[in-house]
Order: C-alpha cells, then structure tokens, then sequence
C-alpha cells in the first residue's frame, strides 16, 4: 500500500523542522501540509506559513471549522430551555441578542460562544475542537480520495514540557514514535527526542528562517493561548496590543452568553460574579508587566509557569 505523508503545520518551530525532515526523506510529491486556523492566531504566524509555502516549494492545506449549524442550536436551547431551568429573563434576552446577530466569522470566538466559555487547562477544548478534528477529517479525506494509508506527522519533542514527557509516559526512554490509529492512518513523531538546538539547526540547513516571533520574546507561536504564562501574556501586551484589545471585545461577547454575565479569557479564581473585575485581559497584562509575585497581583500568580500546550499533536506550538 502506497504512503502519503501529511505534515501538520502550526507556524512554530517544530512542525516546520518535521516539514523539512519530510521533504528530505520522501520528496514533495509523496507529502502533503495541513494548518488548523483557529481564526486566533497572530498575523506574523499567518504571514510566516506563507513565507514557508514558498521557501519549502509546497502547498499548505488550510482547515478550519464552522459552527454555523451548532450555532443555531443553541440559540434555540437559549430561547427555550434557558427560561424552564430559572435562569433570568435578563441573562436569556443579553444571550440572544448575541446569537441573533450570527456566527461571527471566527472559529474561536464562535466555539466560545456556543460553550458559553473560554477553554481552559482542566477544560482545553479548542485543541480538539479547532485544530484534531478539522485535521482528522482532512486526513481520513486523504485516505479517501487516494486509497493510500497515511502517516500523520506531529511535530512534537519529548523535552518541550512536563506535562507533555507525562503524557508520553515516563522519561522518553520507552516511548514509540509511530503508532497505529486505524482506519489506514498512522501517528508518526520523527523529532520526539530532537532538542531545541537540533530544531534550528534543521532550519539553518535548509536556509528556513524560524518564525520572527521567536525573535519578539514569545515562546509559543500558536494563538493567544489560554496557556500563556506570564512572559509571553507581557510579550503580547508590550508588542501586540490590538490582540488584547480583540480579546477584551470577546470577554464581553462570551460574558454576555454565559448565565451568570461573566467570563475571562484567563483563569479568574474564585467568585465568578466578579471574575471579570478580578481577572479581565488588562489585569493579567498589567499583572505580567510586574516583577514575580507582585502582591496586588498575587491571585494571578498560578499563571506564572509559562506551560506548552498539552496537546500530543504539536498542533499548538
Ligand atoms: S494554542 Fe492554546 S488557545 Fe490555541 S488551540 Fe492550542 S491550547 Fe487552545
């Protein structure tokens, strides 16, 4: 049975490092490349997966969800249950105001919208709403459409994180890079005990310049992520300021569909009625820009260890 190869691309360091350690060992033609756009990732990141289409010679699959149809489900779960289950008239009317204007054209937002939410490390669902699932079903259509199996490949490293050496059991020692789904598709990690030096040493050969945001202090490239530790929200909020401007807009749009009127991007711990007063994307970017442990901000502190995603996709770099 023939392979296709298919490449996962996020814009960061290590899914393009899996791109070119493809080319290299199959050759453009036996490779595809897919991006997940979550409608929440930073422009440079946009700009840069175009950059790498040209500088790679191939063509980057872009995939993105659409809840329209959930959308309107829950407009009518709103509108009808919502009163049976005593929430207020007040809380009903302000979320319907909300659903009666549309989807609004972002995948983010809408998923936000319609969980009445923002995700969460406990609850991280735009991971698999946004970006395994969309992709997923780009690639059983590849299995489809060719009758080929295909290798799914991920760029993530053992040494990215704890949370990630976990998931992966233990110290790395033991782990497969290549397992089977089913179905035809296989998961295969060709850089899992590649360190970072190796990552842009990858680069450097191939005459890939890494993604300018390395270069502005950020360590992760994906969204604005619900992930942020303290050093990257600062980066976003010294650099980035119409990204938070655009998540305070969503602060208000998910806050007005959630019953209680209230929801942060960011954790706010303890009283949701007054998360947004304790928690709102000014604060933490206030809160980022003061030395460790500051104690006017010291509610915020459990956001202090700036994690990688935990997604065993590398799908959220
Ligand atoms: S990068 Fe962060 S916010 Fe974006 S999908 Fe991944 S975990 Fe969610």
């Amino acid at each position: 049975m023939s392979i296709v190869h298919v490449v996962s691309m996020s814009g960061g360091k290590d899914s393009t490092a899996s791109a070119i350690l493809a080319i290299e060992q199959h050759g453009r033609s036996a490779c595809r490349f897919v991006m997940a756009d979550t409608d929440n990732e930073h422009e440079i990141t946009y700009e840069y997966v175009d950059y790498l289409e040209g500088a790679l010679g191939v063509t980057i699959h872009r995939v993105k969800r659409d809840f329209s149809g959930e959308w309107w489900a829950r407009r009518d779960y709103v509108r009808d249950v919502w009163p049976t289950k005593g929430v207020s008239d007040v809380a009903v009317t302000r979320a319907l105001e909300v659903f009666e204007r549309g989807p609004t054209g972002s995948a983010f937002l809408d998923l936000c919208i319609i969980k009445a939410r923002f995700p969460s490390r406990m609850a991280q669902f735009c991971t698999h709403e946004l970006k395994i699932i969309p992709i997923t079903e780009h690639l059983m259509s590849i299995i489809d459409e060719t009758g080929s199996a295909v290798w799914s490949w991920q760029g993530v490293r053992i040494e990215e994180s704890n949370a990630r050496r976990t998931r992966f059991q233990g110290t790395g020692a033991c782990v497969s890079d290549f397992d089977e789904v089913g179905g035809g598709l296989f998961n295969y990690r060709p850089i899992l005990r590649w360190t970072w030096q190796d990552v842009f040493e990858a680069h450097r050969l191939y005459g890939i310049k890494p993604n300018p945001l390395y270069l502005q202090g950020h360590d992760r490239v994906g969204c604005v992520c619900i992930n942020s530790g303290k050093r990257e929200i600062n980066a976003w909020g010294k650099r980035h300021r119409a990204h938070i401007e655009r998540i305070a807009e969503w602060e208000d749009i998910v806050s007005a569909v959630s019953k209680r009127g209230n929801a942060t991007f960011f954790p706010a711990p303890g009283d949701s009625e007054t998360a947004r007063e304790r928690g709102n994307i000014w604060q933490k970017v206030e809160w980022a820009r003061t030395a460790r442990g500051g104690r006017q901000f010291n509610l915020l502190d459990q956001l202090d260890e700036p994690t990688a995603c935990s997604s065993a996709y590398g799908l959220c770099e």
